[in-house]
């Protein structure tokens, strides 16, 4: 079995890929103000990424999560789940997910060997929720988790930390995950404008992500089909521009940074994948 190591002595385990740019939200924290964001013509095709797949799984990659944007949105996103979990040698295959479809999609997901969803969950009031979203379709979220959950998905729920606007309901969402069985992150705010997280939100003794830059074992795809070596990092390295897709990995392998907070990106997450 061959190993991704980096030049800081990490093994790269974990990839991944945003199938989309579009959402069907606009989480103020994460979609850019007055942006008009859309897959236009250089989105990867279902086959280019499971080409993708395929060789990151084949030079040591086990993990692979699906994200976006909205990977909900992506109409072949279960041909893309049921096909990556057959490749031989994947040990997970992973969803992220805003659960506004989840509902609709939950069984099928299942069925094609999803094992585990991450669903961002900011707020469990309705008009607090709205504030951060701009949409108002709590309800529809939280009927998605229960339907996962139901179907034998394990949930794991996100929540990002708001100063003032969130902050307060911590404990309720603790509570909330307990009683219903669902595992859950607290998440600090990134600053892409600063590559560095922001301060002074919420309980920091509670915080599970951004986890420590020493234990880092992930690479990125964007939709358009640049491999970037970490979050904040200003190199990309274009899946396209490689006849050889083992080559484009080990080169964005070698990129990686010692500290994700060395290198300054402004991009916001809608564009890198969540
Ligand atoms: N649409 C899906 C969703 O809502 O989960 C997947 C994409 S979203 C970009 C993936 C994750 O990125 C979410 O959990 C979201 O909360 C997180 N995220 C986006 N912008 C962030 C920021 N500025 N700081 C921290 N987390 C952020």
């Amino acid at each position: 079995m061959r190993k991704l190591i980096d030049p800081y002595g990490r093994q790269i385990t974990y990839l991944r890929i945003a199938v989309t740019k579009r959402c069907n939200l606009r989480c103020v924290y994460c979609f850019p103000t007055g942006a008009e964001i859309s897959d236009k013509a250089d989105l990867l095709s279902g086959e280019e990424i499971i080409n993708i797949a395929t060789k990151a799984v084949a030079c040591g990659i086990t993990k692979i999560r699906f994200t976006g944007g909205e990977p909900l949105l992506r109409k072949d996103i279960i041909s893309l789940i049921t096909r990556t979990a057959a490749i031989k040698g994947i040990q997970e295959v992973a969803l992220t997910t805003n659960g506004i479809f989840l509902a609709d999609y939950a069984k099928e997901l299942k069925k094609a060997g999803l094992k585990r969803v991450n669903v961002s969950l900011d707020s469990l009031r309705p008009e607090i929720y709205e504030h951060i979203t701009k949409k108002h379709c709590l309800n529809d979220v939280l009927h998605g988790i229960k339907t996962a959950s139901q179907e034998g998905l394990e949930v794991k729920l996100n929540f990002v930390v708001l100063e003032g606007v969130n902050d307060m309901e911590q404990r309720d969402f603790i509570d909330f995950c307990k009683r219903n069985g669902y595992k859950m992150q607290f998440i600090k705010k990134m600053d892409f404008s600063r590559g560095k997280e922001s301060s002074g939100n919420g309980d920091g003794s509670l915080f599970h992500r951004p986890p420590d830059c020493r234990l880092c074992n992930k690479i990125r795809l964007t939709s358009d089909g640049l491999l970037l070596p970490c979050l904040f990092s200003k190199e990309t390295v274009n899946i396209r521009d490689y006849k050889d897709e083992d080559r484009a990995i080990a080169r964005v392998v070698s990129l990686k940074p010692k500290n994700g907070c060395t290198a300054v990106r402004k991009r916001s997450m809608i564009h890198i994948g969540g």
